[in-house]
């Protein structure tokens, strides 16, 4: 399982808590569909018997890989981690959002990553 940390915004748009995003590098996928068994709102594949990521029930598949990074709900996030964990390409790849950045009284810091 590969994981990166990145800034961003969550589905529910800007100024919104960060959320995580994944995506597949459909040129290491075996197409053996254990990630859509773990879980399936979020893997599909699709004819070229390749897996993609899916947002709101769309496939992701223009452009795939990096290209398409899917937003993954609080509810799916456990069930994608462990399908990354199975997954026999290692291609399964999340971005979890870095920690929020914390101010205290005259100084200002970073959460510990
Ligand atoms: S588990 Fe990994 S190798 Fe298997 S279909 Fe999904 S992305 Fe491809």
């Amino acid at each position: 399982m590969r994981v990166t940390s990145t800034l961003g915004h969550g589905p529910q748009g800007r100024g919104s808590v960060a959320g995580v995003r994944v995506w597949i590098d459909q040129d290491l996928c075996t197409g053996d569909g254990l990630c859509v068994d773990h879980a399936p709102d979020v893997f599909t594949l699709l004819d070229d018997g390749i897996a993609y990521v899916v947002e709101a029930g769309v496939a992701l598949n223009d452009p795939g890989g990096s290209g398409s990074l899917a937003w993954v709900t609080p509810r799916a996030e456990h069930s994608v981690v462990q399908a990354a964990e199975i997954c026999p390409g290692e291609c399964i790849f999340i971005e979890m959002p870095r920690p929020e950045i914390v101010e205290t009284s005259g100084a200002t810091g970073r959460a510990p990553s």
